[in-house]
């Protein structure tokens, strides 16, 4: 029974991109959503919401539901202020709080509500919140805001089924004087067609934005506010690395991209920035160095998480993910932008290596490391700090050392790339989990012991390992790891530290 619950949402969803906002005959519960956003008050960090829910299927009473908690955020509906639900009749209909965000309402024989609340968005980013999970979720402030529909806006759900299919959502936005909006969804008659809430994203604000063409790909580039790092500089980078991500993966991806830089919604003080990647949609805060003599510094920090993020497009956006298994999502991703900036040279050997250093310096400081594998952490990761900084730390050096290993092991004829072209390839549009990603990982080469022992299990890592054959040494003086060139090298040696830039 499950099962076709299952089958009929998934048709469904399917039918709603292509048939926006008509009543469709499937028995799944769909309502009509026309939302606005208006109001804003880009100083307070506020805007007003205003929804009319239309054709709900049934009489009986639905819910609408606020998503409450995302990566490890909580409380998100607390953002939600003077909630009010009106019928068709314009009569006040109070609705019954379930709490976590979930309203339970009478719609009448009406069958149409309306929906006004106040959205509060300054609580996330008061003293007491992590700066660096800033992008996790919508954000606004006097320059520009990231709306994401996903924590805005509710569900409309029938209250006697647990399923609950996400519904189409037609969207109008009142902003501010001067003000812009970029997003890859598509407008129409002055308001935009969301077909899926978890995937869209709008940045909002006086906006710079130019669009860049890779293969099929169109990438539109969009700048907020004030920033030190000018669309001279951006675009190039952008268009860099989209391609060398494309060929390094053997991209099939075609149609509208979206890579965004905005500054914080408050005012911070020190180099720092916060990323997500949803869907199709780079969503980037950065706050420069204030010196413009460390203008170096900034662009190191952007070049290197812009390289993450646009490679979250293929990982794991390309594919559909049947578990969490962040380590490779993650781990493997923040090792191909290392890759890729240093395929552009825009990083040297000593910065790879250096980089390697550092992550094998965080998962030796990591009190997990020894207790929790990779595959254990990924799925409590928000459980403690330190599961999650094992999962991006140590996942990003087993990626590290799984691609050196493949490269003695092939003799410089395969690289991790390779498993990413061929993941990609396969499954591309399709489920995968733990178990394909391993199996892609062991089949390459000799690497079962490697799997066990990294991934699966939590076996010490001795990082001389990997580094000698390659003709690297390592360096622990100065109490941090440092990995060296050696001295002297084979010729072997020599021609796998090539394409690296030795
Ligand atoms: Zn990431």
């Amino acid at each position: 029974m499950r099962a076709l619950c299952a089958w009929r949402l998934a048709g469904c969803r399917l039918l709603f991109s292509f048939i926006a906002f008509v009543s469709l005959s499937c028995s799944v519960f769909a309502a009509t959503l026309f939302c606005q956003i208006s109001s804003f008050a880009p100083d307070e960090h506020s805007f007003k919401v205003s929804c009319t829910v239309s054709d709900l299927p049934t009489t009986e009473k639905v819910e609408l539901r606020f998503l409450d908690r995302f990566a490890g955020i909580e409380r998100l509906n607390d953002r939600i202020f003077g909630l009010q639900i009106r019928d068709s009749e314009g009569q006040r209909r109070l609705p019954e709080i379930l709490g976590n965000g979930v309203y339970r309402v009478d719609p009448g024989d009406t069958r149409n509500l309306t929906v006004d609340y106040e959205m509060r968005l300054a609580r996330l980013t008061g003293a007491a919140a992590d700066p660096g999970r800033y992008a996790l979720t919508s954000s606004l402030g006097p320059q520009s805001g990231f709306l994401l529909l996903s924590d805005i806006l509710p569900t409309v759900c029938s209250a006697a089924r647990l399923d609950c299919a996400p519904q189409p959502v037609r969207l109008k936005l009142l902003l501010p004087d001067a003000w812009q909006v970029a997003t890859t969804e598509i407008e129409s008659s002055g308001a935009f067609d969301v077909a899926d809430l978890a995937r869209a994203v709008f940045l909002v604000g006086r906006l710079e934005q130019q669009t860049i063409q890779v293969g099929a790909m169109s990438l539109q580039v969009a700048l907020a506010g004030e920033m030190n790092l000018a669309m001279e500089q951006i675009l190039p980078l952008v268009e860099a690395i989209a391609r060398q991500q494309a060929t390094f993966i053997g991209s099939r991806e075609e149609g509208k991209f979206l890579v965004t830089l905005a500054p914080f919604p408050v005012a911070l003080t020190g180099l720092r920035s916060s990323a997500l990647t949803r869907g199709r949609s780079v969503i980037m805060l950065l706050n420069p160095e204030s010196n413009d003599l460390e203008a170096k510094r900034t662009l190191a920090l952007y070049q290197k998480h812009l390289a993450h993020e646009m490679f979250h497009f293929y990982l794991p956006e390309s594919f559909v993910a049947r578990e969490n298994f962040d380590w490779f999502w993650e781990g493997f991703t923040r090792y191909v932008a290392l890759l890729t900036l240093n395929k552009l040279r825009l990083i040297s050997l000593r910065e790879y290596l250096d980089e390697l250093g550092f992550e094998f310096d965080a998962y030796k400081a990591n009190s997990l490391r020894d207790r929790l594998s990779l595959i254990a952490a990924s799925q409590g990761k928000f459980s403690s700090a330190a599961s999650y900084d094992l999962l991006y730390h140590k996942g990003t050096l087993v990626a590290g050392l799984y691609d050196l290993e493949l490269r003695v092991q092939s003799k410089g004829s395969k690289t991790v790339l390779d498993v990413m072209r061929d993941l990609y390839a396969n499954y591309r549009q399709r489920e995968v989990g733990n178990q394909t990603v391993l199996a892609m990982l062991r089949k390459t080469g000799k690497f079962d012991s490697f799997v066990r022992d990294y991934i699966e299990g939590t076996k010490s890592i001795d990082l001389s390992d990997f580094a000698k054959p390659m003709g690297f040494t390592v360096d622990n003086a100065s109490g941090r790891v440092r990995l060296n060139v050696a001295k002297k090298l084979s010729s072997q040696q020599n021609a796998l530290l090539a394409p690296l830039g030795h």
